[in-house]
């Protein structure tokens, strides 16, 4: 046949069932995102069956499609077996991957996306909040695929910004200083704990800001700012934020 076969490590994101028994697959690889066809993954013989699993990070072989790739081979290399074990992670894992798909369309930045991801999911695994973990990849996600707001300099008149910044204003494209406030009268009033936060999951690494001690409003006000400020750049819902605020209510 001579098809042209190549292969990639991924991380699946998203699956679909189509026919009777064909899955299409979203796949992040450190070079693009690859959406390709698994035939007969559905049937129980078949050899990619319970190697594609969602979030889990694989070792492909594909073969070059006329309109899409086909998988023709796969291995699990991490299967993050501890998201499937708590709704909570579970819900946060099926965030991750749905703000990963939502957001990376610029193939430039699947290098960077794909090691944030891992990074992500492997803390997600282990971490007793999984709320940091969320908010650390939301904003460097948002930074890798040029969504990054202010947070140093006021976003309208570029001052820097210091204690007395209490406003975050996603028309404005960050937080704002006291004498910008006007700027944007729909400007969400935060206190200086949310700053801090929004500040250190744009500028330290996931295993600093992890070990952290934060209030749970303030983990849920941060979480609100960051959603909606996805949701402005990609101008829809993100559907499992639901799923995970459910999650959450039970939780307690
Ligand atoms: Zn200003």
């Amino acid at each position: 046949m001579g098809e042209r076969l190549y292969r990639c490590d991924g991380i699946i994101l998203k699956r679909i069932d189509v026919g009777e028994a064909d899955r299409i697959v979203t796949i992040l690889t450190p070079q693009r995102k690859i959406i390709a066809t698994a035939r007969g993954v559905r049937k129980t013989q078949s050899k990619l069956s319970g190697h594609l699993e969602l979030l889990s990070h694989c070792q492909l072989q594909l073969a070059v499609g006329k309109t899409r790739d086909v998988l023709t081979q796969s291995i699990a290399v991490e299967r993050f077996e501890q998201l499937q074990q708590q709704l909570v992670r579970m819900a946060a894992g099926y965030y991750i991957a749905e703000l990963t798909d939502t957001l990376l369309a610029d193939e430039d930045a699947a290098a960077q996306v794909y090691e944030l991801c891992l990074v992500a999911l492997r803390t997600l695994c282990t971490a007793t909040s999984v709320e940091m973990a969320l908010h650390w990849y939301t904003m460097q996600l948002c930074d890798a695929v040029g969504y990054r707001p202010q947070l140093v300099d006021c976003a309208v008149c570029a001052r820097t910004l210091d204690q007395q910044a209490n406003l975050w204003s996603a028309v404005q494209g960050g937080m704002l200083c006291p004498n910008c406030a006007r700027s944007d009268i729909q400007a969400t009033r935060v206190s200086l704990a949310v700053f801090k936060v929004l500040r250190l999951v744009q500028r330290e690494s996931l295993s600093y800001v992890i070990e952290l001690d934060v209030a749970a409003e303030v983990h849920a006000t941060v979480f609100v700012i960051l959603r909606r400020w996805v949701m402005r750049h990609t101008e829809r819902a993100i559907r499992s934020a639901q799923f995970l605020d459910d999650v959450r209510s039970q939780t307690f």
